[in-house]
């Protein structure tokens, strides 16, 4: 079976009639998928297993030294692509099971990972496999709440975990290096003809909330110099950030949600409130973007009568992959006859929280349309094909 083939039929587990696939956090379709996987793993003659944390960890044994690790996640977000995630772990286990048929003998242990979780669309709680795997506290999280009214833990025990005991996931003291392929998911390597991508650094990412508040009052009587208008006051800002970020290298930032308050098509609006999404390389750009943000809302506030008020919900600080897997990965390119070249990731993935504690390297392979998070979402399966063998490749030579 090719990669190709792999996907389509991982994408029957969870697939949708818009062409999308729905595996969520701790859903019966998420454990089928890895039912499946482990069936074939197991023909090949790998063990398996389901740790804690809901990870499916497959292992190819071998020798004492730490393991060599590949992985990604098999969960969605709702009506995602089937190339997401998935990619990354059938990508692996054609890459083992295409060393064992070519009687590769490996010196080290080779473990294919799937983390559960890492969309975090559920609950909110990306990442969570990976964290739990290297030992992060995730036990706080399981109160959150979906949309259904189901608690993380409840879900867990309905799926036969017990939330008390996920910190026996955490098993990355028996992992040496870690390498993760992945769709691009944005346009760059399309726009440039390249074949793969070969990730330097995962963006960090901040995320705040502004509350700007004037005064809510007649759209009729109200002259317009009398105004303390907050909804003005946020367009403005939105549009002082997105010339802000042009100015900057290697940055992007994004208001996605607006809100007015009352919201009434007669009333000036008296509040509105705004998500700012930030994202850098590198730890100072995103605490040269924060400080900016409160010094251009604040003036802009000053200047329409408006109090405001920001508050950080969420920062997660850069990962740069290890320089000599960025250097494997890019001679595993050249011998596959891969055109390609380093990049950063504006995404994050489970390789920037693994990489916190083991050397760990990343691939793209280009995204058509750079589309992603959509039923749309599509890799030519040639480029599949070839960025598994650039992994493969990458592999036999770690645990060689
Ligand atoms: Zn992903």
């Amino acid at each position: 079976m090719g990669i190709g083939e792999a996907l389509e039929d991982a994408a029957r587990f969870g697939g949708g009639e818009d062409g999308g696939v729905t595996r969520m956090a701790w859903d019966r379709t998420l454990f089928e998928v890895y039912e499946w996987l482990r069936a074939r793993a197991s023909e090949c003659g790998f063990v398996s297993r389901i740790d804690a944390a809901g990870n499916l960890v497959v292992v190819w044994a071998a020798g004492e030294e730490p393991a060599v690790a590949l992985g990604s996640h098999l969960d969605t977000v709702p009506s995602g692509g089937r190339f997401d995630g998935a990619l990354g772990v059938l990508a692996g286990f054609e890459a083992l099971r295409g060393l064992r048929d070519a009687g590769f003998e490996p010196s080290r242990p080779i473990w294919l990972l799937a983390f559960m979780d890492e969309e975090g669309a559920r609950f909110g709680t990306s990442m969570f496999g990976s964290k739990a795997f290297v030992g992060e506290d995730v036990t706080h999280l399981t109160g959150r709440v979906d949309q259904a009214g189901v608690t993380l833990a409840e879900a867990m025990e309905r799926a036969g975990f017990d939330p008390a005991e996920v910190v026996g996931a955490t098993a990355i003291g028996q992992v040496g290096q870690y390498l993760e392929l992945h769709i691009e998911q944005g346009p760059v390597l399309e726009r440039n003809g390249e074949q793969v991508g070969v990730v330097s650094d995962i963006c960090g990412l901040v995320g705040l909330r502004i509350r700007l508040s004037g005064e809510a009052n007649h759209a009729g009587t109200t002259p317009m110099e009398m105004r303390r208008d907050a909804l003005a006051g946020a367009a403005r800002f939105i549009v002082a950030l997105r010339g802000e970020m042009a100015a900057r290298e290697t940055c992007v930032g994004t208001v996605g949600m607006i809100e007015a308050e009352p919201g009434a098509f007669n009333v000036v609006p008296g509040a509105a409130e705004i998500s700012v999404d930030i994202r850098a390389i590198r730890a100072e750009d995103l605490d040269g973007i924060e400080r900016w943000v409160e010094e251009a809302v604040t003036a802009i506030a000053h200047e329409e009568g408006l109090d405001v008020a920001i508050e950080r919900i969420h920062r997660l600080e850069p990962t740069a992959m290890a320089p000599e897997l960025v250097d494997l990965l890019s001679r595993s390119a050249t011998a596959e006859g891969a055109t390609h070249r380093v990049m950063a990731s504006g995404a994050g993935h489970d390789a920037m929280i693994i990489g916190r504690h083991v050397p760990a390297g990343m691939i793209f392979v280009p995204s058509a349309k750079g589309l992603s998070h959509n039923p749309g979402e599509w890799s030519d399966p040639g480029d599949c094909d070839l960025g598994m063998k650039v992994l493969r490749r990458a592999v036999a030579e770690l645990a060689g």
